[in-house]
């Protein structure tokens, strides 16, 4: 029965694995504490009991960026969704509230440092709220890595509520201080805990060590060559982000550096250019994370190592959410621990100066050596790779793994990626032929009557690659209504200037010679019908 309506309201065949367990356990109202991998499909977890729900469900998330597109995307998918955050003015953020209480608006996402202001907190209260859900919850934890002060606050406000609604915290950092913080601070009520299987058996992971800076910025050039789609290069500081995509810039690779340091408009122009697929390559610190949702990225390469393996893995974990193969390879040497122990030492400057005592500086400390005592570990170790992510994540199914994963560089005995490019030619030709699952879940939303840029938004992925998506079902035999999107006009141009079939070409030429206004989708649409035509 929450099959139909998975299928009703998401269009997805089945649940992730964990999924079901934890929507039910929210629908009989119990709290509950969640532990998924990036990627997992932690939303669904909460959108789903949400839609179900008599009354609002309050989403709390860390990011304004992120809770913008989680709302379009329900949007796209006809659920009232809105979110409240410091962006807004006060009688439109008094006008969201108001629809909430008309019943109007079924899902809220809200920014955590909302329940510091009073008069918010006032106005709230007087709502009827059946779910709290924490996305990041992490968040709430000073032994996380991302501990933001705000996320206190929500644990307070829930206690101050005369009639608490089920609490459900989500986060992808499993190690044991984290979850126990977790529990505490939102005061869960004897929660139900899941802890999902934190293997990720699309993604394959690479290690390199002793590299000279100027070895490690050639590797990262011949790995983005020797690979397909697009992908992150998480650097450690934003001097050496704009490097390394200068660098790959010059070397005719579409790279964009994304950093702290740039304005907010900046950033979002690239985010967005990334989600579209107008660049390859987004060179960045780890200012850029919690907000991608973009499903399709191939390969995550860390150029310098992380503090700790939690960072590692949720950065890493970005890539091949859509469940297709995916590379995560750390480029490390000796200097990046040196620095690591030097952001450490600045870190105790900072709790003394802030008058902590010294039996909670060390103990902070502590925990962040044996953090990076394990990333180190984790680097340099000649020990299945996975096997040391799923041990320090205590993983449930542990026990049932292979000993051999065949898919990190010790299990594969492997030493370069090697120029795979005429391996992958065929297999991507293969893929033709079966039409990837990936392709026909869009296929399945476009059935269903979706126009293709609300697929991209509810699929969090570009809408060329959506385009591209149909283009190759039609070629497999669809029955897509190209006339819908050119115009019998349009494609007499594009034939005109189209090379002949069989010869080689480039879109971009073709593009230049044809009116503004007739997009690379279109030219793409006609060249397979020519090519369908002549099969
Ligand atoms: P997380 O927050 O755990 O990192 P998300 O909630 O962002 O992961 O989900 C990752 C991707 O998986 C999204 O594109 C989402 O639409 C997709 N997804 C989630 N659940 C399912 C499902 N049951 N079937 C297919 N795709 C799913
Ligand atoms: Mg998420």
């Amino acid at each position: 029965m929450l099959e139909k309506q998975l299928e009703k309201y998401f269009s997805f065949s089945q649940f992730r694995s964990g999924q079901k367990e934890i929507i039910e356990s929210i629908l009989e109202k119990k709290d509950v504490v969640a532990l998924m991998p990036t990627g997992g499909g932690k939303s669904l977890c909460y959108q789903l009991p949400a839609i179900l729900s008599e009354n609002t469900t309050v989403i709390i998330s860390p990011l304004i960026a992120l809770m913008k597109d989680q709302v379009d995307s329900l949007a796209a998918r006809g659920i009232p969704a809105t979110f409240i955050n410091s962006s807004l003015e006060f009688p439109e953020m008094e006008k969201r509230l108001q629809d909430i209480r008309l019943g109007k608006t079924k899902i809220v996402y809200i920014a955590p440092e909302r329940f510091a202001n009073i008069s918010f907190r006032k106005l709230f209260s007087t709502l009827e709220i059946s779910l709290f859900a924490v996305d990041e919850a992490h968040c709430v934890s000073q032994w996380g890595h991302d501990f933001r002060p705000d996320y206190l606050e929500i644990g307070k406000y829930i206690k101050t509520l005369p009639k608490r609604p089920s609490v459900a915290a989500f986060t992808a950092t499993a190690t044991p201080e984290v979850k126990d913080d977790i529990i505490a601070r939102l005061d869960l009520q004897d929660p139900r805990i899941f802890i999902r299987g934190f293997d990720r058996p699309n993604i394959k992971f690479f290690a390199q060590a002793n590299l000279t800076p100027t070895q490690r910025l050639d590797e990262v050039l011949r790995i983005i060559k020797s690979l397909d789609g697009s992908g992150i290069v998480y650097s450690l500081s934003r001097k050496n982000a704009e490097d390394i995509a200068r660098y790959l810039q010059k070397n005719n690779i579409s790279a964009q550096a994304y950093h702290a340091g740039m304005n907010a408009s900046r950033r979002e122009k690239i985010q967005n250019d990334f989600m579209e697929n107008r660049f390859k390559v987004i060179v960045a610190t780890v200012a850029f994370g919690m907000g991608v949702d973009k499903a399709d990225i191939r390969y995550v390469i860390h150029c310098g190592m992380p503090g700790s393996l939690e960072g590692y893995y949720q950065e890493a974990g970005r890539a091949g959410r859509d469940g297709e193969k995916s590379f995560c390879i750390l480029l490390h040497g000796k200097r990046d621990v040196t620095t690591h122990k030097y952001f450490i030492r600045i870190d105790r400057q900072n709790m003394m100066a802030q008058g902590k005592s010294y039996g909670e500086i060390s103990r902070v400390l502590d925990i962040k050596y044996s953090r990076l005592e394990k990333m180190i570990d984790y680097a340099t170790a000649k020990k299945c790779r996975r096997k040391i992510i799923l041990e320090y994540f205590n993983d449930p199914d542990m026990e049932e793994k292979e000993e051999n994963c065949k898919g990190c560089d010790v299990c594969l005995n492997w030493k370069k990626i090697e120029d795979k490019k005429s391996k992958d030619r065929k297999s991507k030709i293969r893929r033709k032929d079966e039409l990837s699952e990936t392709v026909m879940e869009t296929v399945r939303l476009y059935g269903q009557g979706y126009p293709p840029d609300k697929i991209a938004k509810i699929r969090s992925l570009g809408a060329s690659t959506i385009f591209n998506h149909l283009v190759l079902w039609y070629l497999g035999g669809g029955d897509f209504p190209i006339e819908k999107f050119v115009s019998s006009q349009e494609e007499k141009q594009i034939l005109e200037v189209l090379p002949d079939l069989g010869s080689p070409h480039i879109l971009r030429a073709i593009k230049d010679q044809l009116p503004e206004d007739i997009s690379y989708e279109k030219i793409r649409l006609i060249i397979a019908k020519r090519q369908k035509n002549r099969l």
